[in-house]
C-alpha cells in the first residue's frame, strides 16, 4: 500500500464536482482579484474568529510580514532597526524572514525538552528593554500556550503576533473554561492556506486577523500598494487574495469543522495504539487542530531507521524541521550563542507521519500496523 504524507481534501471528487460550478460563475464574472468572493470570505473568517477584522492576501508567509508592518514593528514600518521579535527557533523559515524583512531582529528561543513549543519561562529569560513582540507559533496544530503568552504580552506591553498558520481551527479554553480559537489571543494573526494546512487552497493564499481595526486598515493598505481613494497613501506590496482561491476557500469552511474533527479523530486512533511503545507521541493539548502528526525517536540514528522502514513499507514521513532557524546558512549571523539544545533534538529526532482527513480508515489501519513494526525494530537499535 502507498500512503503519501499529505493528499488534499480539494481533490475529493464531490469537492471537484461542487468547486468548479462555482468556479465556472468566478470566470464569467470576470472579476479575478480582491472582489465578492473574497469578501465574503473574510467575512467567513472574522465570523470564526470572533469577530475580528480579517484582511485576505497573497500568502502566509506575507500575512506574517504584513502583520509586523502593520503593528509598526521594524525599520520598515515606522519601528526601529534594534527592534526585537522573539520566536521559536524550531519552526518554519517564513517567521524569522518576515522579522528581518520588515526591518526588525529575530531573537530565537528554545523549544522545551518534551514539547516542540517553547515554554513562557524561555520567552521570559530571552526579553530585553528592546523586545518589542513575541511571535507564538502554534507548530503542528498545537494551541498550548496562547493564554499565558497573552497574558504576559498584555502585563509586559509586549505585541503578541500569533503564527496559526498550522493551528487554525485549534482553541484554547480563558479562564472561564471557555473554548476560544486560537489566533483571537493576539493583537494580530497571520494564517496560510497553502494546500497541507488545516485550511488549504489550490494554491498560495493567506490572511490575517486585528484586535485593533486600525491595523486591520494598514493591513488593507499594505496588500495593495497603499492605494485608497485615487492616491498612495503608503508604499506596500502586492499582496491580494485571488477569487478562485477565495471561492475554494469558502467551500472548504463548509466542511472545516468536520475536517479538524476527523483529524482528531486519526490522532486519537494513532495514540491510542502507539502509547506506550518506543516512540514517544506529541502531546494530546486541549484543542489540538492536528495538522501534523510528528513523533520522536530517542536518537538521529533511530529516527533514520525509523523512516526507512516506513518508506520501505509505502508510507511517506517528513522531517519537519531538518535544522532550527539559527543552523541555516541564512540565519546563522543571528544567532546570539543561547543554548537551543532542545530545538537541535527536535530536528534530529522527530518525524511526521501522514494524518489528514482523507486518510481512509483501511489506511490508518495499516499505517498503525507498519508503525507498530518499526518502532519494535528501534528498539533494537544502540541508543
Ligand atoms: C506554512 C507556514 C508559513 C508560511 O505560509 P505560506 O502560505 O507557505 O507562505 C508560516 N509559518 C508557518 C508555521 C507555516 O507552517
Amino acid at each position: 500500500m502507498k500512503i503519501p504524507l499529505f493528499r488534499s481534501a480539494a481533490s475529493a471528487e464531490p469537492t471537484v464536482a461542487r468547486v468548479t460550478r462555482a468556479w465556472a460563475d468566478v470566470l464569467r464574472s470576470g472579476v479575478y482579484v480582491l472582489g465578492p468572493q473574497v469578501r465574503a470570505f473574510e467575512d467567513r473568517l472574522s465570523a470564526m474568529l470572533q469577530g475580528r477584522q480579517t484582511v485576505a492576501v497573497g500568502s502566509g508567509s506575507e500575512a506574517l510580514l504584513l502583520a509586523f508592518k502593520s503593528l509598526g514593528i521594524g525599520s520598515a514600518a515606522g519601528g526601529n532597526a534594534e527592534d526585537e521579535v522573539l520566536l521559536p527557533a524550531y519552526t518554519f523559515v517564513a517567521c524569522a524572514e518576515a522579522v528581518l524583512a520588515a526591518g526588525a531582529r529575530p531573537v530565537f528561543v528554545d523549544s522545551a525538552a518534551f514539547d516542540f513549543l517553547p515554554p513562557l519561562a524561555h520567552f521570559r529569560a530571552a526579553r530585553t528593554p528592546r523586545t518589542r513582540a513575541i511571535l507564538a507559533v502554534g507548530l503542528f496544530g498545537d494551541p498550548t500556550g496562547l493564554p499565558e503568552l497573552s497574558a504576559y504580552c498584555e502585563g509586559e506591553g509586549l505585541y503578541l503576533v500569533e503564527d496559526v498558520a498550522q493551528c487554525l481551527g485549534a482553541n484554547v479554553p480563558d479562564i472561564e473554561g471557555l473554548a476560544r480559537p486560537a489566533g483571537t489571543w493576539g493583537d494580530a494573526a497571520a494564517m496560510s492556506f497553502y494546500p497541507t494546512k488545516t485550511l488549504g487552497a489550490a494554491g498560495d493564499a493567506g490572511a490575517l486577523a486585528f484586535r485593533d481595526p486600525r491595523h486591520a486598515e494598514r493591513a488593507r493598505l499594505l496588500r495593495n500598494h497603499g492605494w485608497r481613494d485615487g492616491t498612495h497613501l503608503c508604499l506596500g506590496h502586492n499582496s491580494r487574495m485571488d477569487e478562485l482561491q477565495a471561492c475554494l476557500l469558502l467551500a472548504a469552511l463548509d466542511d472545516f469543522p468536520a475536517a479538524i474533527a476527523r483529524r482528531r479523530a486519526i490522532a486519537a486512533r494513532y495514540r491510542a495504539a502507539w502509547s506506550g511503545g518506543p516512540i514517544r507521541m506529541p502531546l494530546d493539548a486541549e484543542g489540538h487542530a492536528w495538522n501534523y502528526f510528528v513523533v520522536a525517536l530517542s536518537t538521529r540514528l533511530g529516527r533514520d531507521a525509523f523512516a526507512a522502514q516506513l518508506a520501505a513499507n509505502g508510507i511517506d514521513t517528513r522531517i519537519y524541521y531538518e535544522k532550527p532557524l539559527h543552523r541555516h546558512e541564512a540565519l546563522r549571523a543571528w544567532h546570539d550563542g543561547r543554548t537551543l539544545a532542545n530545538s537541535d533534538r527536535h530536528s534530529a529526532c522527530s518525524l511526521a507521519l501522514p494524518l489528514y482527513p482523507m486518510l481512509e480508515d483501511h489506511e490508518i489501519d495499516y499505517v498503525i500496523e507498519v508503525v507498530r513494526e518499526a518502532a519494535e525494530a528501534t528498539r533494537r537499535l544502540p541508543t
